[in-house]
């Protein structure tokens, strides 16, 4: 690990969550006993992680400090900032919050399952190559569909993974890339991770870490299930 350099992470709680019929947002929801994102701060609250900053959803600040952060930590949460309409615009607002770092780790606060060992090897794979995101290489055939719902085309599946994250960057190139698409609104579709702000706008490549197949996004009703029974393995 590099020393001296500031590491810093961007945690994010700022979705609806739409796709888990819930009145309370997903990262909200009770996971053995918890909050669902009380996991991630915590993993990330370790020795190697300088300062967090977490990003929820608008008005709900208050609600964050007082029934998340007071009740279940101490966390290395620095600040706590509200997100915006996208994912995208959540990070750049916790991006924009961080104080000075050198790098920076950027995950999903609904990813409970998130370890040690996969946050060190996206340190040590930012070090080494500025821009990395953990995956898996997928275990299923994939499709490209058309429009009309038929088959299209089936990629080699020796060459997909699907992509979790954390995903870690030196601090200046994704801030820089992250200034250039919010600056112009036609740069904004379908953004879906930051790996791939990175791949398009910079010049860097962004290396595949391994992470695990239990680092799985609680986004389903069905994946809570799921998550609860991988932790129970775990203890
Ligand atoms: O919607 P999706 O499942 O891709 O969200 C991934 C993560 O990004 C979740 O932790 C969610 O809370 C967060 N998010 C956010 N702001 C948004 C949308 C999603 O912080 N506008």
């Amino acid at each position: 690990m590099e020393k001296g350099k500031r590491i810093g992470a961007v945690i994010l709680a700022g979705g609806q969550g739409k796709r888990m019929n819930s009145p309370v947002q997903k990262q909200y929801m009770m996971l053995a006993g918890r909050p669902v994102i009380t996991y991630a701060l915590e993993v990330f609250s370790c020795l190697q992680v300088d300062e967090i900053v977490l990003v929820v959803g608008a008005g709900e600040l208050e609600y964050v400090r007082e029934q998340i952060l007071k009740p279940y930590g101490p966390f290395k949460v620095t600040a706590v900032t509200e997100g915006g309409r996208e994912r995208y615009h959540s990070v750049y607002e916790g991006l924009k919050a961080l104080s000075s770092c050198d790098y920076v780790l950027i995950h999903d606060g609904a990813r409970p399952l998130i370890s040690e060992d996969i946050i060190l090897r996206a340190i040590r794979g930012a070090v080494a190559h500025e821009a990395c995101a953990v995956g898996m290489p997928v275990k299923d055939t994939i499709k490209v569909i058309d429009t009309e719902g038929f088959a299209a085309e089936t990629p080699d599946r020796s060459l997909l993974w699907q992509i979790q994250t954390p995903q870690a960057f030196s601090y200046p190139l994704i801030r820089q890339a992250y200034e250039k698409i919010m600056s112009d609104e036609k740069l904004q579709s379908n953004i879906t991770d930051d790996a791939m702000i990175v791949e398009k706008w910079t010049s860097r490549k962004v290396k595949m870490i391994e992470g695990s197949y239990e680092n799985l996004k609680v986004t389903t009703p069905d994946d809570l299930v799921l998550a609860e029974a991988l932790l129970q393995r775990k203890t």
